[in-house]
């Protein structure tokens, strides 16, 4: 047969992280500094390890297609608004939006620079996607974001930002919420390191979604589980547009006991604050204000194939930013990880 495969998916699509092991080999490393995810390098606690495997012996069984466990764990810890999940992550909770709101043609508007997601989804979805730019300082231009966003089906804005880290202000995203007349997908996959909260902004709007993931503060990227808070209007339709059981019994109770247990999490933005602090002063290089657990860095003149490429070289992996369109092709995003990793990173950037 001639294979036809649809154009969106011919060329580009996820970048992923080069693997630790690849980078340890390739230059005699036994372990790498892995900052290249945001991934909190800690293992899960104890209570959540024996909760995710007190579940294996029941795999034979499906899951809760409700998963009503981790749903009444969010109400209680988190907020009690109508919440969606997935099991492909907040990923995952995307692509289902996308899929419950979005007809072929429709438009999608996404604030640039930022994560790649929103426009794969989208494209896969036959949306019209319109891309607005921030300003040069990353912060978001709201009269041009609003002036395509106003008309949109749907709108995403990640706050704190990836790979920027700047975070808008609550009152811009109430401002631009009263303004648009569709949805506003606002990714707050680094909320928990930042001193903002837009959760109330849900009670008083019923055209916001807030995304959320378990991949990040909470250490379960390996899970893969997303969640997000939603107005009540979108629970059903999103459930019907949904893959069935979007959790798995092994995940369900991970997220569960996580979400119930907060200190691990509290130790662990206490690590990033801190952390981010020596960052911002000791990198020798322009640095952005970041609410996340990495800092955007412009390694000028120096590419940022290049910078990541010297880094490797001495055992520390980094996120490139070339792929991120609308950014220039000299900035690293770098996560703040262990002690030992943010110590090895930091003398190599000083060689760079
Ligand atoms: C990591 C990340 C996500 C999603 O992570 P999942 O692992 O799929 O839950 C979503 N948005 C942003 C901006 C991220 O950086």
């Amino acid at each position: 047969m001639k294979p036809r495969v649809r154009s969106e998916f011919i060329k580009s699509g996820y970048v992923f992280a080069k693997s630790p092991a690849e980078i340890a080999k390739e230059y005699g490393f036994l372990e790498v500094a892995m900052l290249g995810s945001n991934e909190n390098p800690s293992p899960p606690s104890d209570k959540v390890l024996r909760a995710a495997a007190g579940e294996l012996s029941g795999v034979n069984r499906y899951p809760d297609p409700k998963a009503a466990e981790f749903h009444a764990a969010l109400r209680k810890y988190i907020c009690d608004a109508p919440v969606v999940t997935s099991g492909l992550g907040m990923d995952g909770v995307i692509e289902t939006v996308i899929r419950t709101l979005i007809e072929p043609g429709d438009k999608v508007v996404i604030s640039t620079p930022t994560f790649s997601m929103y426009g794969l989804a989208a494209k896969a979805a036959s949306a019209c996607v319109v891309n607005v730019s921030r300003n040069p300082d990353f912060t978001v231009d709201i009269a041009s974001f609003l002036h395509e966003a106003k008309d949109a089906a749907l709108s995403f804005l990640c706050t704190p930002n990836n790979p920027t880290g700047t975070v808008t202000p609550v009152k811009d995203i109430e401002y631009i919420l009263d303004k648009i007349d569709g949805v506003l997908f606002l990714d707050c996959a680094y909320v928990e390191f930042s001193d903002t909260d837009y959760l109330p902004l849900l009670s008083s709007h019923d055209n916001l979604i807030i995304g959320r993931t378990m991949s990040k503060v909470y250490g379960l990227a390996g899970l893969r589980i997303g969640y997000a808070f939603v107005p009540a209007w979108l629970e059903a339709p999103y459930a019907v547009a949904a893959t069935p059981f979007t959790l798995n019994r092994v995940s369900e109770a991970a997220a569960s006991a996580a979400v119930s247990e907060s200190s691990y999490r509290e130790s662990f933005i206490a690590h990033v604050r801190k952390w981010r602090d020596i960052f911002m002063t000791e990198i020798p290089f322009p640095v952005y204000l970041s609410g996340a657990n990495f800092i955007l860095i412009d390694t000028a003149p120096r590419s940022g194939d290049g910078s990541a490429e010297f880094l490797a070289k001495n055992g520390v992996l980094v996120r490139s930013c070339t792929s991120f369109p609308g950014l220039g092709d000299t900035f690293i995003r770098v996560s703040i990880g262990a002690d030992w990793e943010n110590e090895r990173f930091l003398t190599a950037v000083k060689k760079l």
